[in-house]
């Protein structure tokens, strides 16, 4: 077995802003050589069961995931949460709670979008699974339909830019409740792509020393969103802190250009979060 190349441990599928549904996406995986696929939605476990069943036979192992959303100073940061029990109740309600905030977030933009383009509420619900947890990626997807913007990504580089007049944050819990409800529903919790400019603004040395303390297992190093001098820097952090390293392509499907194994995570950083988390089991 190789040591690393086979291992990606961040995907999403159609319950949050993949293009694929939980099945489909466990097919792409196996199609595209993957030993592993951690599918990892927005504040969601609703793809698990799917994913689980689809990818028996199919050569691929799901490791079940989520990516919590969190909010420090009008930034994001997105916490990777392996291996959580999907049953906790707080994580439960949490998650419940996060994906209310997206919708009530993302109708607020919609309104005021509106103001200026034809778009409607409808527009974007089209654009989602029901029960799926709803994002400025969808608000593209109606924008895209509506012929404004050519796709997603000229979508996020206009009226849906930080800057772009219409954005707004919505409430999540701060990285550190984020990473303490991950260890209580025990789960092993990786931060994604800290290199991105949001992530690596907020969170200073301080803060970081407060989410390893908390339990913090692992910083997200090679993914495309992290320039070379924040992979850098933040290689230097793991080490420092002893976190582990994990590389990922954050695949979206259709939905962005990242492809499935662009980036790969370690065998044995696979394992020790295998070792680490105790709220599923990988059968
Ligand atoms: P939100 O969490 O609703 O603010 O939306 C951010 C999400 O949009 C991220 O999770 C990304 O997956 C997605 N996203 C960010 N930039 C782009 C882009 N240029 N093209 C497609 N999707 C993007
Ligand atoms: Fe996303
Ligand atoms: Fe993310
Ligand atoms: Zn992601």
């Amino acid at each position: 077995m190789p040591a690393t190349g086979r291992i990606d441990l961040h995907a999403h599928s159609s319950v949050s802003d993949g293009t694929q549904s939980p099945a489909e996406l466990v097919a792409a995986a196996a199609e595209a050589g993957l030993e592993v696929v951690a599918l990892t939605d927005h504040d969601s476990t609703a793809g698990w069961a799917e994913a689980l069943d689809a990818a028996s036979g199919m050569g691929v192992t799901v490791l079940p995931g989520m990516e919590l959303s969190t909010q420090l100073d009008f930034a994001s940061v997105h916490v990777l949460a392996y291996l959580v029990d999907p049953a906790h109740p707080r994580l439960v309600a949490e998650t419940a709670r996060i994906r209310e905030e997206r919708l009530h977030r993302a109708e607020s933009m919609v309104a005021r979008i509106g103001r200026d383009y034809e778009l409607s509420w409808d527009d974007v619900l089209a654009q989602t699974t029901p029960g799926g947890t709803i994002g400025r990626p969808h608000i593209a997807d109606a924008l895209v339909a509506r012929g404004h913007v050519a796709d997603r990504t000229a979508a996020f580089q206009s009226i849906l830019h930080w800057r772009g007049g219409y954005y707004a944050p919505h409430e999540a819990p701060s990285p550190l409740a984020g990473v303490e409800l991950v260890v209580e529903a025990g789960g092993v919790p990786v931060i994604a792509h800290p290199g991105a400019r949001g992530p690596d603004h907020v969170l200073t040395r301080r803060r970081l020393e407060e989410l390893v303390d908390a339990g913090l297992f692992g910083v997200e190093i090679e993914h495309r969103d992290n320039p070379p001098a924040a992979r850098e820097k933040w290689s230097a952090l793991a080490r420092r802190y002893g976190l582990v390293e994990t590389g990922s392509s954050d695949y979206h499907g259709a939905g962005k250009p990242n492809l499935l194994g662009e980036h790969t995570t370690s065998r044995a950083v696979y394992e020790a979060i295998l070792a680490r988390g105790t709220g599923t089991r990988v059968a």
